[in-house]
């Protein structure tokens, strides 16, 4: 058994192998209509084996074999040759350009340089790439490392990517947000089953409202019936394909076609003009939920109040923020601001409602609520110059408060010691210039602080010194520890005063390295004479 199977396969692929030479393969196409204005809006190219005697082989016979022999990769670069050529003539025939639509199998996803070949055929056959769209499997993405980069390489050369048989596989939800992928083709399983079965119409309509939140194209292929069609209309599908519509058919035949397959929704489904209708509607629909979904997951808030009877009342409010401040939009929405905050902060927050409200476009204030700092602007909307609503955005300025303060503190702590210090301090960067010169310089040498600043160390270092101390920066920067140092110091009347040293590398947040050393000197000129007259 085993035997004849495998001689059965190697027939098979010796027989493949010859009806690609003797050109015994065919491109048929399907169109695909826009659900909308019913007007054919691409074509699936699907292969059909014209055998000698066996009349038409259909692929679900043969592309496995290929597959496994790998036949399908000469026969994959025949198919998209074939098809790009085939768009070329219909657009050359002066018909409306058309979406084609080429499957492709794993194994040729994966064949080396797989983008370059794909690349090579739209040159040679003129094709502009976005008339191209590629129909992958999930099965393709099993190489879960490779697909996507090779899906990124196509998406490049501009071609679009639609998962087809969307549904049937394991991991679809997870591809959607790995793989850059244009369209969802909804597995023709579901669609005949979206009439007679209560999950496959559930599914249906799950997939189409996820593909439009994720704004991607969807396209529903099997549609037999017309009860189908105006299901997925009313479902707000963008594209079918089905025998309903037309089954593949060779280029001439499906020439000759168009105008009748064009009729079918015309005859049998919702009309354009309230597919339209229903389309904006519910378009309205979906971007006021996603606007909330969006308003609900900002970082900060969003809300809008108009004046009614005196009052300020707050109509929408959502975002992360509001719940840091410990509230939700039902502690505020319907209500004015001294239901849910003190009424003296509530007070305040009136006086820059009433300035937006009066049409002023450039209120702005900053508030602290439980804890939480924030920053609000207010803009107006008007309609027939009067305004009739105020939006408010805020964003969170706790951490920014937080390390203000600190800085404030720190500051002038170390201001108050550098200002009364016996010390010098000086704060030097890496290229050894001087950043910063406490005010005790002029005490102690008699040149005023500005006078080091931006200057180099060595200046008025004594020269011998200098060589010694360069060096010990060095060190320190590389062992980025401190370092004690001694040196001597030219004063206004040219005397020279002896300092010891200690030297601190400061290090940079972003980085780790050294960006500044803080030197702290003190004179030891007195130690200095004591020890001479002692050596003495
Ligand atoms: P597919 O890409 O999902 O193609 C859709 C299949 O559904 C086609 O079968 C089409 O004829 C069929 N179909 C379309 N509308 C209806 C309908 O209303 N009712 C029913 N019952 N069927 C419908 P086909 O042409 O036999 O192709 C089968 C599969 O073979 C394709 O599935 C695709 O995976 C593969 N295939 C076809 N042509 C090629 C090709 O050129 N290259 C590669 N790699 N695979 C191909
Ligand atoms: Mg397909
Ligand atoms: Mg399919």
């Amino acid at each position: 058994m085993k035997m004849k199977e495998t001689f059965e396969v190697f027939k098979l692929e010796e027989d493949l192998k010859k009806a690609l030479k003797q050109g015994e393969f065919r491109l048929y196409y399907q169109p695909k209509v826009d659900l909308v204005s019913g007007k054919i809006m691409g074509v699936e190219a699907l292969i059909r084996w014209q055998h000698p005697e066996k009349g038409i082989i259909s692929p679900l016979d043969f592309i496995p074999i290929a597959e496994e022999t790998g036949l399908i990769i000469p026969m994959g670069e025949w198919i998209l040759r074939t098809a790009c050529l085939q768009n070329m003539k219909w657009m050359a025939a002066g018909h409306h350009p058309l979406l084609m639509s080429v499957n492709l199998s794993a194994r040729q996803l994966y064949q080396p340089n797989f983008a370059e070949s794909v690349k090579y055929i739209i040159n040679e056959t003129k094709l502009l790439p976005e008339y191209l769209t590629f129909e992958i499997t999930e099965g393709i993405m099993l190489d879960a490392f490779n697909a996507p980069k090779v899906i990124r390489e196509l998406k490049n050369i501009g071609v679009q990517i639609s998962l087809d048989d969307f549904g049937t596989g394991f991991n679809s939800l997870y591809y959607l947000q790995e793989i850059p992928i244009d369209k969802i083709k909804i597995d023709q399983s579901f669609v005949q089953n979206c009439t007679s079965d209560l999950n496959s119409s559930t599914i249906v309509k799950s997939i189409i409202e996820m593909a439009h939140r994720l704004k991607f194209g969807v396209i529903a292929e099997g549609i037999e019936t017309k009860e189908q069609l105006s299901f997925l209309q009313q479902n707000l599908c963008n594209i079918g394909q089905g025998f309903l519509f037309s089954k593949p058919l060779p280029p001439k035949v499906l020439e000759r076609n168009f105008y009748t397959i064009e009729q079918v929704i015309v005859r049998e489904g919702i009309p354009p003009e309230a597919s339209n209708q229903k389309l904006i509607r519910e378009s309205i629909k979906n971007n006021r939920e996603e606007l909330l979904d969006r308003m609900g997951m900002q970082q900060g808030l969003i809300f809008r109040f108009k004046k009614v009877k005196g009052k300020f009342i707050h109509t929408l409010c959502d975002g992360k923020l509001l719940y840091r401040m410990g509230l939700s939009p039902e502690c505020v929405i319907g209500k004015e601001l001294r239901e849910f905050v003190p009424s003296s902060l509530a007070k305040e927050l009136e006086t820059h409602y009433q300035r937006a409200w009066d049409g002023d476009e450039d209120v702005t204030y900053e508030k602290e609520f439980n804890g939480i700092f924030y920053i609000t602007n207010l803009s107006p909307i008007r309609k027939g110059g009067e305004v009739v609503d105020v939006y408010g955005s805020s964003i969170d300025i706790t951490k920014l408060k937080q390390t203000e303060e600190a800085l404030k503190v720190s500051e002038s702590k170390y201001r108050i010691i550098a200002e009364n210090t016996q010390d010098l301090i000086r704060v030097v960067d890496i290229n050894n210039f001087i950043e910063y010169a406490s005010p005790s310089h002029e005490k102690i040498l008699g040149y005023s602080p500005k006078a080091y600043i931006g200057r180099p160390i060595f200046e008025m270092m004594h020269k011998e010194d200098y060589p010694r101390i360069k060096k010990q920066y060095a060190d320190a920067s590389l062992s980025k520890k401190p370092i004690q140092a001694e040196f001597r110091l030219k004063k206004v009347n040219r005397d020279w005063v002896d300092f010891e040293a200690k030297v601190t590398p400061v290090l940079s947040d972003n980085n780790g390295e050294v960006k500044h050393f803080v030197i702290v000197a003190r004179d030891i000129s007195e130690r200095k004479i004591r020890e001479k007259l002692m050596r003495k």
